[in-house]
């Protein structure tokens, strides 16, 4: 079969794309693995998922009607009602009719001598496209680690990121969480809440502002649909794509009274806006150990036990360097009897059990294991695409000392492969529905530009990608990130090159250059016919 263009994944960058591409009058194939829409949201259904962004922020622009019409019902949107937004955008647009899903794709090979994609699925599928533009998400390739005896346990051993379906039922049950990032933060409290016992194995302990998550009034939501245009307009002209976000002055030029007046007033607000209450928290040491510092007092305050305390207060990162966790709850369900804190730092998992997880100070007993422990991010779910571009080399083997891009769209020697949020754009850095509705409009735009001019091929200029991925790693060294262990440097998998992967320069920044170089007709790109 043949197609105009094929997408790989159908989360909200899949949907979208497709909808533009239909609407340039092209024939169009998504594959999905799953067996519906929403991405993300589709797979981690674990307790307490929702966003981190407030939902009237993190929904599509590109409708007007769309917009107005739907009703968030909380301030931070649960899983169920993002799916249900997703779905609802699917059925909407239409969407399923061109949507293969349960069908992974495994294989995607250039072919020069025709300018095409040829690809195969899972289901043994084979299909041809001008276009591919994978829609894969950086956050849904879910890592389990290596642990030995993990196939013995007798208990279900559950992913957040692959969630049942059907739920799960914890009453009466011991549980075991390991990992603390924002998936494990989000879910202990609401597990605790069922669950007999709840043991949180942490290695690193995290940074949280509290969510404050409350009900939406319909007033509320009129004002700000009201103002939509505007607020979407601040959005996309933004550092973050998202509202309220940014200070206007250094935390080391005021005074310490009105840096706690500062701190106290974001964290009374919660979410992720806390770290932007001053200029210089993400670049200056002093001025983030300032910002630490505050939330390390919080969680003292909430925390009786001063050792347990102590435990949870992150001191090996900048606060900011992994992305902050926005929660209800969290530190608070340390107070409860029947939840235990085990420091892996001090005492190592050495081996999963038939009936629970050993240490090497101790053996706990559990029934579940509740894995919170992450995503092979950004590149995981692309070099698994089984890519081969010009010449058959290996989108894995270009990418072994880290991926490169030009602007996070395309890379060398991959012609005709757009890449939505790909590295090297500010994507998970940003609220990602506006970095996904920048990317899919921008590769919508080109390949209606190319071929009004009956161009057939489009590949970046290697010495324009060079230039972009030696402009992305230099300016992440004018910020705290590259400090951290984390997933944004490929830290959390072992043997992954340690690059910073996203582009930190701003998603307003980043949409004037990636409109100047198209207003340039496609500068730094190789255009053939
Ligand atoms: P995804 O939603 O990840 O969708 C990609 C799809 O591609 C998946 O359905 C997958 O099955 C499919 N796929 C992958 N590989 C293949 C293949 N080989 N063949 C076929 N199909 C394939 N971002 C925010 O801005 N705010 C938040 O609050 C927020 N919360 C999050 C919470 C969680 C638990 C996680 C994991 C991420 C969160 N994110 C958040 C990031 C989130 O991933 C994005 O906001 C957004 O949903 C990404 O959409 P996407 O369509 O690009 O990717
Ligand atoms: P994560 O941030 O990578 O956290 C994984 C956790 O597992 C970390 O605490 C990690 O410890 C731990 N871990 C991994 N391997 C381990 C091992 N071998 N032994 C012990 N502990 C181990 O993953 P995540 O929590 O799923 O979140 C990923 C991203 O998804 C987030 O950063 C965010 O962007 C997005 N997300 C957002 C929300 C939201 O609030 N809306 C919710 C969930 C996810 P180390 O830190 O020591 O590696």
């Amino acid at each position: 079969m043949r197609f105009d263009a094929i997408v790989v994944g159908a989360g909200f960058s899949g949907m979208y794309m497709l909808h533009r591409l239909r609407g340039l009058g092209l024939s169009v194939r998504v594959f999905e693995a799953g067996d519906g829409v929403g991405g993300t949201w589709y797979w981690n259904r674990y307790p307490g998922a929702r966003c981190d962004v407030e939902s009237m922020e993190y929904s599509f622009s590109f409708d007007r009607e769309l917009e107005q019409e739907w009703e968030w019902s909380e301030r931070y949107a649960s899983q169920p009602e993002i799916l249900r937004y997703a779905e609802h955008v699917a059925d909407r647009f239409d969407l399923r009719r061109d949507i293969t899903f349960g069908t992974r794709v495994t294989g995607a090979a250039y072919d020069e001598a025709d300018h095409l994609w040829r690809v195969e699925t899972d289901g043994g599928e084979r299909v041809a496209a001008r276009w591919l533009i994978t829609a894969v998400g950086c956050l849904s390739a879910a890592r389990v680690p290596d642990f030995p005896g993990a196939s013995t346990f007798g208990g279900a051993s559950l992913h957040t990121g692959r969630w049942p379906h059907e739920g799960v039922d914890f009453s009466g049950l011991r549980v075991a969480v390991i990992g603390t990032g924002s998936s494990g933060i989000q879910s202990i409290p609401v597990i605790a809440d069922q669950a007999e016992h709840v043991t949180v194995f942490q290695r690193t302990p995290n940074f949280s502002v509290p969510a404050h998550n409350r009900p939406l009034t319909p007033e509320y939501q009129n004002q700000v649909k009201a103002d939509y245009p505007d607020l979407r307009r601040q959005m996309r002209e933004s550092m973050t794509g998202l509202l309220g976000a940014a200070g206007t002055v250094p935390a080391l030029e005021v005074t310490q009274e009105e840096r706690t007046r500062e701190f106290e007033a974001r964290w009374a607000r919660g979410g992720i806006p806390f770290l932007g209450a001053f200029t210089d928290i993400a670049v200056d040491p002093r001025a983030n150990e300032l910002a630490a510092e505050f939330v390390r007092g919080k969680i003292r305050e909430i925390v009786s036990d001063a050792r347990t305390a102590e435990l949870l207060m992150p001191r090996d990162h900048p606060i900011g360097s992994k992305r902050i966790c926005v929660d209800t709850g969290y530190f608070a369900t340390y107070n409860r009897p029947d939840v235990t804190l085990v420091d892996v730092r001090s005492d190592p998992i050495e081996e999963i059990t038939p009936t629970g997880v050993r240490t090497a100070a101790a053996h706990h007993e559990v029934d579940v294991i509740v894995y919170a422990t992450g995503f092979d991010a950004m590149t995981g779910p692309l070099l698994r695409l089984g890519i081969t571009g010009r010449g058959g080399l290996s989108l894995k083997r270009k990418w072994e000392a880290g991926p490169r891009t030009y602007l996070g769209l395309m890379s060398a020697g991959f012609p005709n492969l757009f890449t939505i949020t790909g590295p090297g754009s500010p994507s998970v850095l940003s609220n990602m529905i506006v970095s996904i509705e920048q990317h899919v409009d921008w590769i919508a735009d080109c390949v209606a530009w190319l071929h009004e001019r009956g161009v057939t091929a489009i590949d970046a200029d290697p010495q324009a990608e060079k230039n972009w991925t030696a402009h992305v790693d230099e300016v992440s060294r004018f910020t705290l990130y590259p400090q951290a262990n984390s997933w944004y440097m490929g830290a959390n998998i072992p043997g992954k090159p340690r690059v910073f992967m996203p582009y930190v320069g701003g998603v307003g920044a980043y949409r004037l250059k990636c409109d100047q170089v198209a207003a340039d007709g496609y500068e730094g790109f190789l255009l053939s016919s």
